[in-house]
């Protein structure tokens, strides 16, 4: 079975004391997390040492970044680099998120260059892709995505793609409360997968994790995920809160 994975993005909330009160929560709520299952919790870079020592000896739970720069070092002032990543021991990192496409002006180009500098690293990109309204509302969501996928991941290797978890995010369900049906994620899903499959053959297409994200909550996280090619969610707003995250780990497939 594919890892099934709860991903938090804190994005840039909480104050270092709002984000250790919420982590001594979620770890106080019980919760066991089997061999296929995992907890990734993306924090703004000041907490990563925080979420690491608080996060310290749990099984399958992982600490991530939610952003690096695309060169290896030098004068890029106020960027942090892979390696600097790398070096505290972090193994996940969120790329091309919408809200960094979309404020940063981050090109599907320069996300395969932050894709190739994780890979080196060692480090699992966690790789965002989802289309806007409009072309939601124009029925051209299949070949947006195609898109970013085939400018950001296609010129890797299958052992180097079967390293990255792809996280499918429609923008019109980003932090509006406007969740996808589950029969919208289920077909893109399905869609992403036999992309992969298309070019990458079935056997590594089945293995990657592939994630919802877009206002997922308590609420509607087991319909979800229990999708057959969900294979859990990035989740912002609901992360924040111990009672909806807990919930929507207790919801990965078993
Ligand atoms: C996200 O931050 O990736 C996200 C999906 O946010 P929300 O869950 O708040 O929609």
């Amino acid at each position: 079975m594919r890892k099934q994975i709860a991903a938090a993005n804190w994005k840039m909330n909480l104050t270092l004391q709002q984000g250790e009160a919420l982590l001594d929560a979620i770890i106080a709520t019980p919760h066991s997390l089997n061999e296929h299952q995992q907890a990734i919790f993306a924090v703004p870079f000041p907490y990563i040492a925080m979420a690491q020592s608080k996060l310290a000896g749990k099984k399958n739970v992982f600490v991530a970044a939610q952003n690096c720069y695309s060169k290896k070092s030098g004068a890029y002032t106020g960027e942090v680099s892979v390696e600097m990543l790398q070096s505290m021991g972090v193994q996940y990192v969120v790329l091309g998120h919408s809200e960094r496409r979309e404020y940063f002006q981050e090109s599907n180009q320069f996300l395969a260059d932050k894709v190739n500098i994780c890979l080196d690293y060692n480090i699992h990109p966690i790789f965002c892709c989802g289309e806007p309204l409009e072309i939601r509302e124009a029925g051209t969501q299949n070949a947006f995505v195609a898109k970013q996928l085939e400018e950001s991941l296609y010129h890797l290797s299958a052992e180097q793609l079967q390293k990255i978890v792809i996280a499918y995010e429609p923008i019109w369900a980003i932090g509006t409360g406007k969740t996808a049906t589950s029969a919208q994620a289920q077909e893109m899903h399905a869609y992403i997968r036999s992309q992969l499959a298309a070019k990458y053959g079935d056997g590594v297409a089945a293995n990657i994790s592939i994630l919802y994200g877009g206002s997922v909550k308590a609420a509607n996280a087991v319909e979800i995920f229990g999708q057959p090619d969900v294979d859990g969610g990035l989740v912002g707003g609901a992360s924040l809160i111990v009672e909806e995250f807990a919930a929507i780990i207790h919801a990965l497939k078993k």
